[in-house]
Order: structure tokens, then sequence, then C-alpha cells
């Protein structure tokens, strides 16, 4: 008899956006004259940069001759790649990351829902709250968490943010194995300082724990006193693998290309206390379970490193990050108390009341879609999230709404 993995099914329905489809699908039937405008998901919109296409261009033309045709890569990603992440994300900016301990992928979901594999099944992991939910959902299905209620999984150390600590959790007041960071944050927008970022990695280090980072917005960094990597912190590179990706960073969201971060000095341990590289267990799964990126997307992420792509990309960021400064300005001016939008794409709004209402006032008076908070987690709840994904004049024009339909409404 083929029997389930039963972890599945504690996993709690993610309703999320089918629920936010359904209420805007509902809406829009009793409204046919209404104009949408959705600043609820968080996907780009802008045609990829330029430098980007014609690296494809070329590639595609290498694939269409005997002679330049490639097949299978290395696994782990071409050499082209990896050195110009190695140097211009890490070794310019005093970062000590070399080529071989980058592993090219083809999203930072799949790396970061795929790493907890390699450990082991009984540790305490530490995950924040509001998350990003595929840190949470697949150690469920890994069976690290007990069952659903009152809004938690039993098992999980859950890393609160909320008002007072600016949605920058506080340390754990226990001894956890596995820990989760994500900043620039989704859904939140907050960014963490160097000394709070140092104070994660010594947590770590006098835990034996390892931090997963998960750094998919750090292009949205403009100040350069937030860190852009958490291997600017003295002793990360033992206790830290980071995510990056070019999903948000260059426009690749259905082009996908991403990489980890797995340095050689990272140990974790077995029951016994022996170490192991965590870098040699990647490398293992990694280079069993997949066959890294097709050549023209990998040529079209190299092309971002190139001066024209760099500056592409730049002006794309630049972009999205003018539309989030509107709509920070605008709701500030409103009068209601928000994080993000600077340094990052999300607006993260204090709504004052149930995430969902606000969520429904949104769409019914103003005819825009954000994200309601509680979809993120317990600590969601009463805060929407506002998304920079959009054209400049439909941010104009969602929040020029928004203000109408919020002075009418108080
Ligand atoms: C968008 C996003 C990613 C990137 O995912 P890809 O699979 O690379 O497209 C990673 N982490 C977070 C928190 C994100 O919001």
């Amino acid at each position: 008899m083929i029997r389930i993995n039963e972890n599945y099914l504690k996993l709690k329905a993610s309703y999320l956006f089918s629920d936010i489809a359904k209420r805007v699908a509902a809406f829009q039937q009793t409204h046919p004259e209404r104009e949408i405008i959705k600043l609820g998901i968080g996907d780009v919109t802008r045609a990829l940069p330029s430098a980007c296409i014609e690296a494809l261009h070329r590639a595609v033309d290498e694939m269409a001759d005997d002679d330049t045709f490639h097949g299978y890569g290395p696994e782990q990603g071409y050499s082209f790649l990896r050195e110009k992440i190695a140097r211009h994300d890490y070794q310019d900016r005093g970062a000590d990351v070399a080529a071989d301990e980058i592993f090219v992928s083809d999203g930072a979901k799949c790396d970061t829902g795929n790493i907890q594999e390699i450990f082991s099944t009984d540790i305490k992991i530490a995950i924040p709250d509001p998350v990003y939910p595929v840190y949470l959902d697949t150690n469920v299905m890994a069976g690290r968490t007990g069952d659903y209620s009152g809004g938690r999984y039993d098992g999980i150390v859950y890393l609160e943010g909320n008002r007072a600590n600016g949605f920058v959790p506080d340390l754990p007041t226990e001894p956890v194995d596995l820990i989760y960071l994500c900043f620039p944050n989704n859904p939140t927008g907050a960014t963490i300082d160097k000394p709070r970022l140092k104070q994660w990695v010594e947590f770590a280090r006098a835990h034996k724990a390892l931090i997963l980072y998960d750094a998919a917005y750090e292009s949205f960094i403009r100040d350069d006193a937030i860190p852009r990597s958490i291997y600017e912190v003295e002793g990360a590179r033992e206790v830290a693998i980071e995510f990056r990706s070019f999903s948000k960073t260059a426009g690749f969201t259905g082009t996908r290309c991403a990489f980890t971060v797995v340095p050689k000095s990272c140990q974790a341990y077995t029951n016994t206390g022996a170490e192991h590289e965590v870098h040699a267990l990647w490398n293992r799964r990694h280079t069993t379970k997949f066959n890294s990126v097709s050549y023209p997307v990998q040529r079209a992420a190299a092309a971002i490193y190139g001066e024209e792509g760099r500056r592409q990309a730049k002006e794309m960021t630049d972009y999205y990050l003018s539309n989030a400064a509107v709509i920070r300005r605008e709701i500030t001016a409103l009068g209601y108390d928000c994080i993000g939008g600077e340094n990052s794409p999300y607006i993260w709004v204090d709504g004052r009341t149930d995430s969902w209402k606000f969520f429904d006032l949104l769409l019914e008076k103003a005819g825009v879609v954000c994200t309601p908070g509680a979809g993120f987690g317990k600590c969601g709840e009463g805060f929407i999230r506002i998304s920079a994904f959009n054209s400049a004049q439909n941010v104009e024009k969602a929040m020029q709404r928004i203000s109408e339909a919020l002075r009418e409404a108080t």
C-alpha cells in the first residue's frame, strides 16, 4: 500500500492569494466599471534589462550551432557567472567569498526550501513571524513541527516582529539550531543594521547554530550603513548561508536564476559532535538532484555584472524604489504608521484594524489590491503590505484613490 508523508496533512492550507483573488473577482462582478490596481503580488512588472536580452540572444544563437552548442553544464553553475558573483557582490565589498562557494540555481525559493534537508529532523528551528511562508512550510513537510493550532505550529521557535522591535526580531531566549532571517524583509520591508546582525552572528556562534540569510532584496539597499550581505559581519563565514536571486534584482522572476553561498568554513555536527563541512553536504545534494540553470539564462545573469547591465539593473530598482517612496509619503501623510519602502520595494502599513477589513476597505473604496498582513503569520495581523511593483502611473493613481478613500473613511 502506497502511503503518504503525513506531515503534509499538518500544513495549514494557504488561502491567502486565492482568498484575495476571490474577493477581487466578487468585487469586479458587482462593479464591472471599476478599474482595479494591483499592489498585492510580489512579482516584478518591468521588462528584462536590454543587456540581459542581448546576452540571451547571443547565447541562443550559440545553441543553434554544433560548434558552439552547450549541453549539460557544471551543476554548480558556469564559472563565468560564479566568478562575477564572487568578485562584484562580495570581494569588491570586502566580503570574503570565493567563486567555488557559490551554487547557481533556478531560484531562491527552491534553495531556501531545499536547504533544510541536509540537516537533522530533530533540530530546533527559529522562524520569523510574519514570514515568507516557504521557510515554515518546508520544515512542516520535513516533520520538524507538531500540529497547527492557534496560528502556530508546535515545536517552532517563532521570532516575533512587532511595532516595538520595528519588525527586526529579538534574539531567542532559548538555544536554537537553525535560524531563518530575511533582510530587506518580505513582507515588512524592514532592514537590519550591522550591530544587530552582529548579535545574531554571535548568538549562532555561541550555540553552534546556523543562520539562513535570505538577501533576495539586497539590490534595493541604498543606505550604505545597511549590510548587503551577512558576510560583511565578522565571524559570519562560520555560521551563515546566504541566498540571493536575480528575480527582484533584475526582473528574472520568469527567467529563473539565483544563487546560494555556502562558505567552506561553515560546520554542522553529527549526534556525537563530529564536525562536517556544510559545503560538502550541500554540494552532494545539489549535484545529485540538480542540473543547474540553462546556459542562455546564466549568460543573461552574467550580463548584469557588465557596465551596461549594472546601470540598467540599478535603473530598474531605482524605478521601483521611487514608487515605494510615493506610497510611503502618501500613507504617512494620511497619518498611518508604516515601515519599509526605503531600501525595500514593500511598505508595511499599520492599518489600526483587522488586516482583512483594511484590505476590503482599500478594494471597495479605492479599487486597490494589497496583501493582508495576517496572511504572513499571527504577528502580521493589523497590517497590510503594499508592493511597489507596478508602473509609476498606476502607483500614483492608486495612492490618489487611497488618499481620497481613507480621508472619507475617517
Ligand atoms: C521573491 C523572493 C525570493 C526569490 O525567489 P526566486 O525563487 O529566486 O524567484 C526569495 N525570498 C523571498 C523572501 C522573496 O520574496
